[in-house]
């Protein structure tokens, strides 16, 4: 678990500002969401966290830690995406198994991790099967199972179930709050879908043309339907 802390954090593309200096203090072990319109700087801000991105300016602490200049494996920071990005050659089990056998970890210590975060997402059974032979709710939770091997200080969402149909999408976003308690790691989770925010963020950082508009409670930042 760490807070995240960011101090007029920037970021410019050639003369465009993707994101304005902004602060925000996200707590230890909250579900936090960045929801707003297409194009308004959450991912940006997202990969900035990450580390994906430099920031033009500002500065990123993670736990009381400057992590600005570190690249995103110094973080220990986990990232899903939209689009799963699973190695299409390997199993579920060695797609689980290959950030720990890039740390070195021993065979037995990443064996019982994986079957570890195979339980926590229920898809024990999934372990042989290339990522081809999986639906894409199958393939989000082998993301979702690789982020949560390495045991990150803080997971990061970029709108993990914008790929799915909406059924699914409701399963898996059940699935993310279950996982959230049980972990009570830090996430950000970032979404156009206000439902979604509204639902799952213990936070709500609502975003528009670059800069934060409003953070609350889903209840101080949405009236009540
Ligand atoms: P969101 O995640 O809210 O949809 P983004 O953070 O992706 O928004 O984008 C914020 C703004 O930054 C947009 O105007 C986008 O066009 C711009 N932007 C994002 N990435 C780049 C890039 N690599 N080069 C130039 N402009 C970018
Ligand atoms: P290596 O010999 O390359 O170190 P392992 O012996 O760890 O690899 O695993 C070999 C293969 O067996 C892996 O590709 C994986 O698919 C499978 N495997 C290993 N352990 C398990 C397990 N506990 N559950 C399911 N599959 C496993």
């Amino acid at each position: 678990m760490a807070e995240i802390v960011l101090k007029q954090v920037e970021k410019t593309y050639g003369n465009v500002t993707a994101v304005h200096p902004l602060d925000l203090h996200i707590r230890d072990g909250e579900l936090t969401v960045f929801v707003g319109p297409s194009g308004c700087g959450k991912s940006t801000t997202l990969r900035m966290v990450a580390g994906l991105e430099d920031t033009s300016a500002g500065q990123i602490l993670i736990g009381g830690k400057d992590v600005t200049r570190l690249e995103p494996k110094d973080r220990n920071i986990a990232m899903v995406f939209q689009n799963y990005a699973l190695y299409p050659h390997k199993t579920v089990y060695e797609n689980l198994a290959f950030a720990l056998r890039m740390r070195g970890q021993e065979r037995a210590q990443i064996e019982q991790r994986v079957q570890w975060a195979a339980q926590m997402l229920g898809m024990e059974s999934l372990l042989q099967r290339k990522p081809r032979q999986l639906s894409g709710g199958q393939m989000q939770r082998v993301a979702l199972g690789r982020a949560l091997v390495r045991e990150p200080d803080v997971f990061l969402l970029d709108e993990p179930l914008s790929n799915l149909d909406a059924k699914l999408r409701l399963r898996m976003r059940d699935e993310i709050a279950r996982l959230h308690r049980a972990l009570k790691t830090n996430m950000i989770y970032v979404t156009h879908d206000q439902v979604e925010a509204m639902t799952l963020g213990d936070r709500i950082v609502v975003m528009k043309d670059g800069r934060i508009q409003q953070v609350g409670a889903p209840l101080e930042v949405y009236d009540r339907p």
